[in-house]
């Protein structure tokens, strides 16, 4: 492959020396669920088959040095300049290498040792358009130090000190999902994970549907505010629902029947938040029996169902999402379509018939690009295999 002949050689030539070990970790896709990890709901995500290569040696110093070959850029750094987020030479850590360093921080801090190393890594994982690329390099990063390291623990246990890392280390405040993808990730398979219980399982994706994620190519800043906006609005929903059901812990616990019936109750902008969570987490509950008898094109309808309520409800979609979308879902062989990530730009998920996949990237390609005159980036991907050590 050639981002591990890419790794490999830029490996040898800095460090003169084969790189003992290659480690990956995939990006992911969410099919279903969108906005309901926080409220312990159910997600539907798959890992893709982009991921992060990293190619890694044990040192004898106690520094570790990474090389990030996409950036162009290195950086250094030992348990004992972890904590102070600073390099061996005191200088400030670069963000990128917050992702990196969050993980040894995390395992550190969980009593895994995670022996210095010295690594290249490199990824076809887009950065920043929501299918993951953070989580994919922090479980590259778990995989390399648990083998180092020589300890072992499980696929999940790994996703959540990732996940430890990213909010706080890095500083972001987000779910469990990308991590268990990318750990657990099942070729052709996805991934039905409760938030709640953490307990997971796999359905299989039909052979004759292939996964198409569109990036818009538009990112807006303003993501992290309104994230946490949507958060607040959830919270205040279940405050405000416990006064007439006092047994709720979150929206998961809410049907959609109870949810009509106090609806009113909440300021405008609560409920509609609120009602699109209680609906998704109603059309996950019935992902799993409609895949499982084979009905896609009812899942596909529920995709874009989910866009709907993403765009009129929760209010996280924009005009390039919206456009991307509308596009998708008149071109023959889409079952469905819809936004999928945090929002706000970023990339569609679409699930296609298989032997119209390319003819459908291609005819979305052109008719976005005409309409919006932005050139966007068409990936038609497999339900992969998780984070692993490769041979
Ligand atoms: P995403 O939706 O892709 O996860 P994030 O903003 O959460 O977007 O994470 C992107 C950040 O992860 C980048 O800004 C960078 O710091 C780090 N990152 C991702 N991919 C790489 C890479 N190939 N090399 C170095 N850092 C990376
Ligand atoms: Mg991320």
């Amino acid at each position: 492959m050639e981002i591990i002949e890419h790794i490999t050689n830029i490996f040898s030539k800095t460090f003169r020396d084969k790189p003992a070990h290659i480690a990956r970790a995939p990006g992911r896709v969410n099919l279903l669920g969108e906005h309901v990890d926080y409220n312990d709901g159910f997600v539907l995500p798959a890992a893709i088959d982009r991921a992060t290569y990293i190619a890694f040696s044990p040192t004898d110093s106690d520094q570790t040095t990474l090389i990030a070959a996409d950036l162009n850029q290195q950086a250094f750094f030992s348990p004992q300049t972890i904590p102070s987020k600073i390099q061996t030479d005191s200088s400030p850590l670069p963000d990128w290498a917050h992702y990196p360093a969050g993980v040894m921080w995390a395992l550190l801090e969980n009593e895994l040792s995670t022996p210095a190393m010295k690594a290249v890594y490199s990824s076809n994982v887009p950065r920043g358009s929501g299918l993951s690329s953070s989580a994919s390099v922090e479980m590259a990063f778990t995989i390399a130090w648990q083998t180092l390291g020589r300890w072992t623990l499980p696929a999940m246990q790994r996703a959540l000190l990732g996940q430890k890392a990213e909010n706080q280390y890095v500083g972001v405040n987000s779910g469990i999902m990308d991590q268990f993808a990318s750990a657990c990730g099942v070729e052709n398979n996805l991934l039905l994970l409760d938030c709640r219980s953490l307990e997971w399982k796999t359905i299989p994706l039909p052979d004759d549907v292939a996964i198409v994620i569109a990036d818009t190519t538009v990112r807006r800043k303003l993501t992290s505010g309104e994230y946490n906006k949507r958060r607040a609005a959830c919270e205040e929903a279940v405050r405000l629902l416990q006064k007439d059901l006092p047994d709720i812990k979150s929206l998961r616990d809410v049907s959609v029947e109870e949810f009509n019936r106090f609806a009113r109750k909440l300021p405008d902008e609560v409920s509609k938040r609120a009602r699109h969570v209680v609906q998704e987490i109603e059309r996950t509950n019935q992902a799993e029996a409609l895949l499982e008898a084979g009905n896609v094109e009812r899942f596909g309808e529920l995709m874009n169902e989910c866009h709907v309520s993403l765009r009129d409800l929760y209010e996280v979609s924009c005009p390039e999402l919206d456009t991307m979308v509308r596009i998708a879902q008149s071109l023959e062989g889409c079952y469905g379509a819809r936004l999928t990530g945090a929002g706000f730009g970023g990339c569609t998920v679409n699930l296609v018939a298989r032997e119209k996949a390319d003819g459908f990237a291609g005819l979305l390609a052109n008719n976005y690009e005409s309409e919006t005159r932005l050139h966007p980036e068409i990936y038609i991907t497999r339900a992969s295999k998780g984070a692993e050590l490769l041979a």
